[in-house]
């Protein structure tokens, strides 16, 4: 787009909702149908195993209409029993919240908790899950406050040493951009919402559920109504959903499977990282540094630090007038960090255009003292 071309609305470089390309914004205008019909019957036939496609599994993919934190109070009513703990992996704003989520809903929980930036490194599992027995570990494999991907497949050798305890994986920020093998890895509850890296509206939670967690399911007696995975999966085996679903956001949706699957998987992952090491060389060759850990940066959400104190919120009125918007550092890292999100359907040339725009802007504008 050039700068005097004024923009028909501002693309949305922040981590979630992000960017949703119109032709799938206009599925959602489709004439409705009724969700016990055979037409919806068959949009959730067609919609569930292009989903298990994308989440690597031969398993059941629950279709929540709620938002990912839904899926979070799922995970957590229906794999940990009452007289049994969860282990939550805490470095970052998402972690800590759904270990909040276990504890309202009565779980006992323990964490692993270190400084915002830096990952949970495997060492520091074992040697917990050593010391305790937990029903399942709950770990955000994307923190969206710091920037920092855990490295989750060095994760689950060690937690496979204890056949009993589950794995609980928050992808929210990063699924449809990097590979999670459910089925290879051998995890239990992958979960998900549509308005980030799957480049949809909000509005739907997709969660990857395993065998042995639904087994689990089966001894716990409070799971509540409306997160039930057994009830879920009585409906999931009909095509259908317990109650009334986000109809149109699932037409959304089965368009926009269709576009990932066509671009090719590996193809998306690719891009993705492309995409965020775009954002790291610009921050480098800007004089910025990456806030998380070396080798821990998120292929989705670049996180920078805000090493030459520059007023965020200036550049960020530039770009709405360019037509993007990025976004500012999560709760205490305001000020401090500002994130650009790399993810869903844009382009690696476009950007690399924002970030022509960010480093043109700070060229005019001296760093504040
Ligand atoms: C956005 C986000 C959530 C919350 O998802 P909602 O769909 O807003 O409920 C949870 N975890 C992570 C890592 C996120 O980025």
């Amino acid at each position: 787009m050039s700068e005097t071309q004024k923009p028909d609305h501002v693309r949305l470089f922040i981590p979630g909702p992000i960017e949703v390309r119109k032709e799938i914004l206009d599925e959602q205008a489709k004439w409705m149908i009724g969700h016990r019909s055979s037409d919806f019957e068959a949009l959730f036939a067609r919609v569930q195993p292009k989903l298990r496609q994308v989440f690597y599994t031969n398993s059941r993919v629950y279709v929540s209409t709620s938002s990912g934190s839904g899926l979070w109070e799922a995970a957590s009513r229906n794999l940990i029993r009452d007289d049994r703990k969860v282990l939550h992996l805490v470095n970052g704003a998402f972690s800590e919240r759904w270990a909040d989520v276990s504890r309202v809903n009565g779980k006992k929980v323990d964490v692993i908790e270190v400084e915002w930036g830096k990952a949970i490194k495997p060492e520091q599992l074992a040697e917990q899950l050593k010391k305790e027995h937990y029903d399942a570990v709950a770990i955000v494999l994307n923190e969206t406050s710091t920037g920092v991907k855990n490295p989750l497949e060095e994760y689950v050798p060690i937690i496979k040493q204890y056949p009993d305890t589950l794995i609980m994986v928050d992808a929210v920020s990063i699924f449809g951009g990097y590979k999670i093998d459910f089925d290879g890895l051998g995890l239990d509850v992958v979960l998900t919402s549509t308005q980030k890296a799957l480049a949809l509206p909000p509005g739907l939670a997709f969660g990857a559920v395993s065998d042995k967690a639904l087994e689990r399911a089966k001894q716990v007696p409070y799971r509540g109504f409306y997160f039930d995975f057994l009830e879920l999966e009585k409906f999931v085996v009909k095509n259908n959903t317990p109650t009334t679903p986000n109809i149109s956001l699932m037409f959304a949706t089965d368009k926009q499977l269709d576009y990932i699957l066509a671009e090719g998987l590996e193809n998306r992952f690719a891009r993705h990282e492309q995409m965020a090491q775009a954002v790291r060389n610009w921050a480098a060759q800007n004089g910025f540094e990456m806030f998380p850990e070396k080798g821990y940066e998120s292929p989705t959400v670049g996180v920078v630090a805000n090493t030459r104190n520059i007023d965020f919120p200036a550049l960020n009125k530039h770009l709405k007038s360019y037509g993007a918007t990025i976004n500012d550092g999560y709760g205490n890292l305001k000020g401090k960090t500002f994130r650009i999100a790399t993810m869903g359907d844009v382009s690696v040339a476009e950007v690399e255009a924002l970030l022509k725009v960010m480093s043109e802007y700070l060229e005019r504008v001296p760093a504040q003292a």
